[in-house]
């Protein structure tokens, strides 16, 4: 006897091969019924009795598609009886408008590089994709994911080609970027006054502009990069000065990754996440420098593995190891991906330039993790993330976030599922900021998406909060203002799906203080609606405002200052690099009553730390002195001790700064004193969070903000708090930096809404 199943399965199941998977297992158990997309997901229809039901999906769940994510399988059984003689692939009808789901970008697939190196009309293909990986968000342009929607739609499918798209057996089944040597989108090559279309020519001229040295534009997914062989440092160094980025380090791409071992640890969680088919660049310990050049000063280097065709093709016909692949663009601005732009500027920037003629629609640059805790965490969430959606717990309609400002990423709701944009970069560069207003643009029409209402960081100065401002008043869109620390605490209990009060805590650089002052280290009692601060890190000034910020001396002047009433214990060279005129004047601005910005910035903190250690005096790139700080700790790893004081749950950061100085001119090392510091910075966060758990009678604590980027004081102080009992949930998919606060903003201003607790502000 058989039974009608109805059969929803939800998750990342759209656009990554699931239909002709679950075509052919349906084949492989003789089972008839059939198959398409809908709004909720992949829908099924089964004629199968319950034994051969639950076999079937038990080996759904086991043999999925790699890139596919089930978030869960709903069976019931349905009234009608059916009469199905075999079992079908319904196509998505293209009306469907209410498909809303993207998939991200995928690297190529093992099938694929075997059939780039044998089957007949892809061989050395170098486009060549399936319904399990090839470009997806890059080139969508509207929705629902089919080919006329694509930036495919100009390349018409040779007979071949067609036929397999059409053969529900076929692993290109409906691959919407299929394409073949007879068919696709080739590579074309510009040296000197030449043009070269040759496929294999293109990559012996690659392989050897690199290998001399040279620097090679080449297009890729979601946009150009340079490349330069990252072990030449003449190389390397010409690379810097075409960016005009002179010390911020690069990430490189290696083609072996036993060669890698030697140079960095790679743990098997890492492993995993370099492996994956999202092709992230993984930050990883460096135990061997690689090349100076490429990450001076630092202890971690940014790795990825090749993604594309002729990215394998380049590491095996050139034996090269490592290649520097970083966003090819003119100083200040977005990655270049159109065609005549790109070749109008690079053709005079690289010795080589290779573009390709599948025009990128959205831009997307690489993504960036870093496992905390065996556990992998977004910095920046760009190709291979974006636009997967988080699911909120209600809805979240007709929002439009706008995020903050240096990592700016916008998020808009639909139903309950909040799609982040991709990681756009830092909104005081103009050039990003009109990059900015038109993804906005972009991704909401690509997802038919009007907003109803907007949310914005509560800074009146954000480029963000203005245009929000802007677009509100021209609209007569209703917009909701959110603290900017609190969007950071929000994001996490999205993540994790919380509800009620939980005690955070929020580090980072910067925040807009509803005192008007730069909030950065707050411990706040919050929910999804609303928040209080507990306590946060004892102001100091902020000396010279913005220019605190870059300028870390400045920050360990403050503190001495405002610690002990004077700057004598500066250290000898402290003074001597910055030299004693400047720290005289400081010392008179900081004495002065016009001196009257403060903060509670955390990276300040770290800031001047670096600062007093020589090992950062100025920031020539965002975090720098906190990242080297952070990581000169590593060499001592073994020293234990703390910087003790005797109160409990309270703040003592001037026994931190006492500790330090005696440190220096006990001629302590450098990385034991960073280690110190690091060590007694958690125990006094812990034993505050402790405390302030225990009197709001709660248990659940949420750790968020830029600066748990810092994997060392991340784990310190995880193992302390739940050495005290206490839960903690830190972000993993949400960026914990600004490119998370797009999706806290939007999940308090819909909490509000949604509950008729409406504090918005309406510009009419
Ligand atoms: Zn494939
Ligand atoms: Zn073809
Ligand atoms: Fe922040």
């Amino acid at each position: 006897m058989t039974t009608h199943y109805e059969i929803t399965i939800k998750g990342l199941v759209q656009g990554v091969g699931f239909r002709p998977f679950i075509y052919k297992l349906a084949h492989d158990l003789n089972l008839r019924g059939t198959v398409k997309n809908n709004t909720a997901g992949v829908f099924i229809e089964l004629q199968s009795t319950p034994l051969e039901k639950d076999v079937f999906i038990e080996r759904v769940r086991r043999e999925k598609p790699k890139v596919s994510r089930i978030t869960a399988i709903e069976v019931r059984e349905a009234e009608r009886v059916s009469n199905f003689n075999q079992f079908t692939i319904t196509a998505s009808l293209s009306n469907l408008n209410e498909i809303t789901r993207v998939s991200p970008d995928i690297a190529i697939c093992d099938q694929c590089l075997e059939d780039y190196s044998q089957q007949h009309h892809r061989f050395n293909y170098p486009f060549v994709n399936c319904t399990h990986c090839g470009p997806r968000f890059s080139i969508v342009e509207a929705i629902p994911y089919d080919r006329p929607y694509t930036t495919m739609k100009t390349f018409e499918m040779c007979p071949i080609c067609a036929g397999e798209y059409k053969e529900p057996a076929d692993r290109r089944f409906h691959a919407q970027p299929i394409a073949c040597n007879h068919c696709g989108p080739t590579y074309t090559a510009f040296l000197n006054d030449k043009v070269i279309n040759d496929y294999s020519t293109i990559v012996a001229l690659m392989i050897e502009t690199l290998k001399t040295g040279g620097v090679v534009a080449l297009k890729g997914i979601g946009g150009f990069n340079w490349l330069v062989d990252a072990t030449n440092v003449c190389a390397v160094a010409k690379l810097r000065e075409l960016k005009r980025r002179y010390s911020k380090p690069f990430a490189v791409m290696c083609g072996d990754v036993s060669w890698l071992s030697k140079y960095v640890d790679i743990t098997p969680a890492e492993l995993e996440q370099l492996t994956m088919w999202r092709r992230a660049i993984v930050l990883l310990h460096e135990k061997i420098k690689m090349s100076t050049a490429v990450n001076d000063g630092l202890h971690t280097l940014g790795v990825m593995l090749p993604y594309m065709a002729v990215h394998y093709e380049l590491f095996e016909k050139s034996g090269l190891k490592a290649i520097i692949f970083t966003s090819a663009n003119k100083s200040g601005e977005p990655m270049l991906k159109d065609n005549d732009e790109a070749r109008d500027y690079l053709l005079k920037h690289s010795d080589l330039y290779v573009e390709h003629n599948r025009s990128i629609y959205n831009r997307v640059d690489d993504s960036v993790i870093r496992l905390i805790n065996d556990k992998p965490q977004v910095m920046r969430r760009a190709r291979g993330y974006a636009p997967e959606p988080i699911v909120n717990r209600e809805t979240v309609d007709g929002g439009l976030a706008f995020g903050a400002e240096m990592t700016a990423v916008f998020a808009l709701g639909i139903r309950d599922q909040i799609i982040m944009s991709q990681y756009i970069g830092d909104l005081s560069d103009y050039a990003v900021y009109e990059a900015y207003k038109e993804t906005i643009q972009r991704i909401s029409s690509l997802f038919n998406f009007t907003p109803s209402y907007l949310v914005c960081d509560a800074h009146p100065l954000y480029l963000s909060s203005k245009l929000a401002r802007q677009i509100a008043q021209e609209h007569n869109i209703p917009l909701y203002l959110v603290q900017h620390h609190h969007a950071h605490a929000v994001s996490v209990m999205v993540e994790y799906d919380l509800v009620g009060d939980c005690v955070a805590l929020s580090m980072d650089g910067v925040g807009y203080g509803d005192d008007e002052e730069s909030w950065g280290c707050e411990v706040l009692v919050c929910n999804r609606f609303d928040y209080r601060r507990l306590t946060h890190l004892p102001y100091v000034s902020l000396p010279g405002g913005d220019k605190a910020a870059k300028e870390c001396w400045r920050m360990a002047a403050s503190y001495l200052y405002s610690l002990f009433g004077s700057l004598d214990l500066l250290p000898t060279p402290l003074i001597k690099a910055v030299g004693q005129n400047k720290i005289t004047q400081l010392e008179r601005l900081l004495a002065s009553p016009l001196n009257t910005h403060l903060t509670s910035s955390a990276g300040r903190l770290f800031d001047a730390v670096a600062a007093l250690l020589g090992i950062c005096y100025e920031n020539s790139y965002q975090a720098e002195a906190a990242m080297k700080l952070e990581q000169i700790a590593i060499d001592a790893k073994a020293d234990k001790e703390i910087y003790r004081s005797r109160t409990e749950g309270e703040w003592n950061i001037a026994t931190i700064f006492r500790g330090i100085i005696s440190d220096i001119n006990l001629k302590e090392e450098v990385a034991v004193i960073s280690m110190r510091f690091h060590r007694t910075l958690a125990s006094q966060l812990a034993s505050i969070l402790a405390r302030c758990t225990k009197e709001n009678q709660l248990s659940r604590i949420l750790l968020t903000g830029g600066v748990f980027q810092n994997r060392l004081l991340s784990e310190l102080l995880i193992t302390e708090l739940k050495q005290k009992g206490l839960t903690v949930y830190y972000p993993t998919n949400i960026p914990c930096n600004d490119g998370g606060i797009a999706v806290g903003q939007l999940a308090i201003a819909s909490a509000r809404i949604n509950n008729k607790n409406e504090l918005c502000t309406n510009y009419q």
